[in-house]
């Protein structure tokens, strides 16, 4: 007999004396005889409570336990139509908690929030030369086809969210306009996005994603620099020019 069958045996009839039993437990050094101290005064605490006299009136208290029963089990029934109830809602909350996280996750959102640690560059003056800017798109694996805009005063290999972008930004008519480029496309659809104090569009482009945005500036200035970064990414509009 090995420990796992003794335990099961006396798991199963604690009080027996079986021979074999009382010879495992006696000569086992795996602490089968502490189980079987164990077993022993489990089986004694039980049958302890079995010899507890029987109260007075035990009867009409276990009438009223099931009266009081069948009262539990309707309020029970009225909280289960409670809970799911509470549960449909709970979706509907959960539900707008998603889309909260969708549009926290939105590239606007992320263009924005990605701001604070870089927005010293708003107030840059100097302009960049051509090489700088080159550079800057070298370090995205992109390449401009056309000229860049004038009035370059910034450009930064960052990040925003987990995009790869090339940061940019532009002043005409002294205000500052910033620029994210990203290779990858990410929109079908340009759109124009109000949020936290910034207006901007992010901008569908044959081959990646353009966010334009600004704190006051004018449309007319916006509209200038998308049209200004738009050439100089996708080259010049007009088909087969400039492929040289
Ligand atoms: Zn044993
Ligand atoms: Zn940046």
């Amino acid at each position: 007999m090995n420990c796992l069958d003794f335990r099961r045996r006396i798991g199963a009839e604690p009080r027996s004396r079986d021979p074999e039993l009382l010879g495992h437990r006696d000569a086992c050094k795996e602490g089968c005889a502490a189980f079987w101290q164990r077993a022993q005064r489990f089986e004694d605490d039980l049958e302890a409570a079995l010899t507890v006299p029987v109260p007075e009136g035990l009867a009409d208290r276990i009438l009223l336990a099931h009266a009081t029963g069948e009262r539990r089990r309707q309020v029970s029934r009225r909280r289960a139509w409670m809970a799911m109830a509470a549960s449909v809602l709970l979706a509907f909350v959960g539900a707008g908690l998603f889309w909260r996280q969708a549009d926290l996750s939105s590239l606007p959102a992320l263009a924005v929030a990605h701001m604070p640690e870089e927005l010293d560059s708003l107030n840059l003056t100097k302009p960049m030369t051509d090489a700088q800017v080159e550079a800057g798109f070298v370090g995205r694996a992109s390449r401009l086809k056309g000229p860049a805009p004038v009035g370059v005063t910034y450009v930064h290999d960052c990040t925003v969210g987990p995009y790869p972008a090339v940061h940019l930004v532009t002043r005409m008519n002294d205000e500052p306009v910033v620029a994210l480029y990203m290779p990858e496309k990410m929109i079908d659809k340009s759109t124009d996005f109000h949020r936290d104090g910034w207006d901007g569009r992010q901008v569908a482009l044959s081959g990646g994603t353009l966010v334009v945005m600004a704190q006051g500036a004018s449309r007319q200035t916006m509209a200038a620099v998308e049209r200004g970064w738009r050439a100089a990414i996708e080259g010049p509009a007009a088909p087969n020019v400039g492929q040289i």
